[in-house]
């Protein structure tokens, strides 16, 4: 299975990724949690990334997309892989489309998770991230706070910068202008799904199943 995961920050790819990741036992790929990893140990890539991403645009392309040539060139991906994050541009996705093509890759699914922008600013502030096992959590939902420990390994919880409600307002700006055209692209080369996002995380995981189990009878 190759899955590409869309939908705007917020809407739940990163858990429905990890999900679908451990259900179907291939590797869940993030750009995001790539990009901060690097930020993470300050390599160059690191400096330069946090920079961008703490105002909500885009890295450049050449630098992601030379990112993801080299994950998927690797042998973890040859069972499938699960992309969540990238493409995010037009360029993004012709030059996924060519290393597709140098790899011999044909079949791919496409899922676009769909929720409204207020949900995805409500959603957001109230999302918190371990600092060292980088599990997600909600403050509605799980109950926890900022600055307490993670539930699961004690580490510290806190907001990600660019989960601030004004980045967050540029980041679904940055989606609905150079994203969209992306999911248009996918219309236009063969069969992309479109999932309701704002159930429960189990509601939404049982909905992308069927929906792929759909289109596998096509
Ligand atoms: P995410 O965790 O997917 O919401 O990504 C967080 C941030 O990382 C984005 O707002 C961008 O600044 C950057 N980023 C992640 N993936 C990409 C990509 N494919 N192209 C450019 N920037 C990216």
């Amino acid at each position: 299975m190759r899955l590409l995961l869309f939908g705007p920050p917020g809407v739940g790819k990163g858990t429905q990724a990890q999900l679908l990741s451990e259900e179907y036992g291939i590797p869940h790929i993030s750009t995001g949690d790539m990009l901060r990893a690097a930020i993470a140990t300050k390599s160059d890539l690191g400096v330069r990334a946090k920079a961008v991403m703490d105002t909500g645009h885009l890295v450049p392309d050449d630098i992601i997309i030379g990112i993801v040539r080299e994950v998927l060139a690797g042998p973890e991906v040859r069972k499938g892989f699960i992309l969540d994050g990238f493409p995010r541009t037009l360029p993004q996705a012709e030059a996924l489309s060519g290393i597709f093509a140098s790899f011999g890759i044909r079949n791919y699914r496409v899922v676009e998770l769909e929720v409204d922008d207020e949900e995805v600013i409500r959603r957001l502030s109230q999302r918190l991230v371990c600092q060292n096992d980088g599990k997600v959590y909600s403050i509605e939902v799980d109950g926890v706070s900022a600055d307490a420990p993670c539930p699961d390994c004690g580490g510290k919880l806190f907001q990600r910068d660019d989960d601030k409600e004004e980045t967050v307002r540029n980041r679904l700006k940055v989606y609905h202008t150079t994203t969209a055209p992306v999911i248009h692209y996918y219309e236009g080369v063969g069969a992309i799904v479109k999932v309701d996002g704002s159930g429960s995380i189990d509601v939404v995981n049982r909905e992308i199943k069927a929906m792929l189990r759909d289109m596998a009878k096509t």
